[in-house]
């Protein structure tokens, strides 16, 4: 099964994602590539970082499972993956998840957001953001949040992090008992 967790930058996507598959060695978390820079605050590990002719030949070489470009920046599933007898985390943007779904309609859609834009401001300045950067993410979070309710995600917020976590493995579970 995948598992895509989309939601607004600043949410909480990443921890609550790392927890999920510490927890759950049936889990398998895939590494996205992009052409943004690595942020100061960022694990080195966290993109496989490239630049903007890398990404294109991989496209090219239809290396992707889906990609998008998010605030002018590429971002990308690379594929095949490792993981065949586990369930594929994917944290990605609406637009790729959207992708995934009409490859695999039986995709499980999960959408984090923050409990309001104010609290989600107050992460994304806090992680260092420049506040340009924020007012863009804050723009496109509403956005984000109508796409995903066409696509008929399952909507979680992330305001107490072991209840987001709790609460998306019940809909993990779920859909496995389905699978
Ligand atoms: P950030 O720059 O904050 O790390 O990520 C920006 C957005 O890109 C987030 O919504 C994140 O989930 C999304 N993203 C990260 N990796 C991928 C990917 O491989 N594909 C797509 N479509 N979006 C991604």
């Amino acid at each position: 099964m995948i598992i895509v967790i989309s939601g607004p930058g600043g949410v909480g996507k990443g921890t609550v994602v790392a927890r999920l598959v510490v927890d759950d060695p049936r889990l398998w978390l895939s590494r996205s590539w992009t052409t943004r820079e690595p942020r100061p605050s960022e694990p080195a590990d966290a993109y496989v970082f490239v630049d903007r002719p890398t990404f294109e030949r991989n496209i090219a070489a239809d290396g992707f499972l889906e990609h998008a470009e998010f605030l002018g920046q590429l971002y990308g599933t690379p594929f095949p993956y490792p993981a065949a007898d586990q369930d594929v985390v994917l944290e990605i943007d609406v637009q790729g998840a959207e992708q995934v779904k009409q490859r695999d309609p039986g995709a499980l859609l999960i959408f984090v957001d923050a409990p309001s834009r104010r609290i989600q401001r107050d992460r994304l300045l806090g992680r260092g953001d420049p506040p340009a950067l924020v007012d863009e993410r804050i723009e496109t979070a509403e956005r984000e949040v109508a796409r995903a309710r066409q696509l008929g995600a399952a909507f979680v917020v992330n305001d107490d992090l072991p209840t987001a976590v709790a609460d998306i493995r019940a809909l993990i579970d779920e859909a496995r008992s389905h699978s």
